[in-house]
């Protein structure tokens, strides 16, 4: 991707926020450009040219103009005489924050003790909990710095790839970020398994032009069968991520030739009601595999994601992983939380669907906060990045999802507090079931509660949610039963 100069970030915003004064964002780029005019970055270049990709990436990502312009002065702080201060006079209180908000994240050490790593990152996301545009130029960072990794040491370069797949990745999934999670996931991977990231990237080539004339044919052949619906529609090509069919390949043991979804086709259409009509145009022309549909537009994924999937046997009896979502899902599913951050142009429009995810990304900032050691922070931060999910029905017809394996105790604080904290006992599609049911999706579950009951402390035995775990320990440590 080129780098975009002050002229062309300032149009390219100006795309998107035409209301909006972009004059400071040519005052931080000429700041930036003349406090970091004596360094280089390690791979000769000037090192504006990292600030510059940060804010480009920012601006693809559409942010706000303080998150942009903070991109622009993030290092500033750390790496040359410019004062807190001095930043605060000239670009205010709000800019200043992000800056020292990122700056605060440089200074955490990566450790290869388990132990302090899983410190120090608790520290970053309390840290960044507050604002999380900290996160989103943190990342952006991050991407630059992985996209250049090769002119650095050995030894660093493994550390940071390290870093970037046990953190920056899930943390980009869990903002919906996906593609920036799959570049980062396949530099990482190739500086640190490079003989098997060569191998695969030439089999998924050499795959991709055998299969180029089969999809096309296909493609052609789902386009004709759409063409009568006269519903508005594009339809696009997708190759899975290398990391992801890697992954996928040792998960499941398989080589890569068994891997079916390493190929596919996108459909893209203007609303929701319609990538169900298409659906069903595709599903009359093309056998689908049984099992194969899954449907995250009711039922949305814990990030942002939602499409409708489904694998059909293509005229040449070829299986094509096929997935449907509006533009929108589209947008979301390229740049997630970010792809929320737009300007509205109507005054006062709040985006309810950002706010909603926000808060709950915030909640699960917070209920690691409750975790004491860095053990359980560790833990929590896997499991609740599982991608395993479950969706428990409350009897209102109200849609949790928890992570596999989740407990009608999960269930219970997933809902609320105190109905975790007053919980007797659970039904489970109208009948009773014990604690440590395993919740499976599509339960309806109800909770029955009686006042003034208490938690157990054997229920730390039952949950899976950080969040219930917290609830729990902070129960019990109140009353002295846990240290
Ligand atoms: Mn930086």
């Amino acid at each position: 991707m080129s780098l975009l100069d002050k002229d062309q970030l300032i149009a390219q915003f100006s795309a998107y926020a035409a209301h909006v004064d972009a004059g400071i964002l040519a005052k931080a780029y000429d700041f930036s450009v003349r406090a970091h005019a004596d360094q280089e970055r390690a791979s000769g270049e000037v090192y504006f040219v990292h600030c510059q990709s940060v804010a480009t990436s920012l601006v693809e990502w559409k942010m706000d103009l303080p998150t942009i312009c903070a991109g622009l002065l993030h290092d500033t702080l750390e790496d040359t005489p410019i004062t807190e201060e001095a930043m605060r006079e000239e670009f205010g209180e709000e800019i200043t924050r992000l800056v020292l908000g990122v700056t605060k994240l440089e200074r955490l050490e990566y450790s290869s003790r388990d132990d302090v790593q899983a410190e120090n990152w608790r520290k970053m996301l309390l840290a960044t909990a507050q604002d999380i545009r900290v996160i989103v130029i943190k990342l952006a960072d991050r991407q630059h710095n992985m996209r250049t990794l090769g002119y650095l040491p050995e030894a660093k370069q493994q550390r940071i790839a390290n870093e970037t797949l046990a953190l920056y990745a899930p943390l980009a999934h869990r903002l919906g970020m996906f593609q920036l999670k799959g570049e980062l996931e396949d530099l990482a991977f190739k500086h640190l398994w490079p003989q098997e990231f060569a191998d695969l990237e030439a089999k998924v080539n050499a795959l991709l032009a055998a299969r180029e004339a089969t999809l096309k044919k296909f493609k052609e052949s789902v386009e004709k069968a759409l063409a009568a619906s006269q519903i508005a529609h594009r339809i696009l090509s997708r190759s899975k991520s290398l990391y992801s069919i890697y992954r996928k390949m040792q998960r499941q043991k398989k080589p890569f030739e068994e891997i079916q979804d390493a190929l596919g086709v996108r459909i893209i259409t203007d609303s929701i009601s319609n990538c169900y009509a298409l659906l069903g145009i595709v599903h009359t022309e093309f056998k689908p595999v049984s099992g194969s549909f899954t449907d995250y537009i009711s039922i949305p994924k814990m990030n942002l994601y939602q499409s409708l999937h489904t694998t059909v046997m293509g005229p040449g009896g070829e299986l094509v992983e096929i997935q449907l979502r509006t533009e929108e899902m589209h947008r979301t599913a390229e740049y997630g939380i970010a792809a929320h951050w737009r300007y509205k142009t109507a005054e006062h429009a709040k985006d309810a669907h950002l706010e909603e995810k926000l808060n709950w990304l915030r909640q699960w900032i917070e209920w690691l906060q409750d975790l004491k050691s860095p053990r359980e922070f560790l833990d929590s931060l896997k499991t609740d990045l599982e991608l395993n999910q479950v969706f428990v029905f409350t009897p209102a017809g109200e849609v949790k999802p928890l992570p596999a394996g989740s407990t009608p105790l999960d269930f219970a604080f997933a809902v609320h507090t105190d109905i975790g904290y007053s919980c007797v006992g659970a039904q489970v599609n109208n009948k009773m079931v014990r604690l440590d049911y395993q919740l499976k999706s599509g339960d309806i579950c109800k909770i029955i509660t009686k006042r003034n009951s208490v938690p157990k402390k054997d229920w730390l035995m039952y949950v899976k949610t950080a969040r219930a775990r917290s609830k729990i320990r902070h129960y019990l440590r109140e009353k002295g039963i846990v240290a």
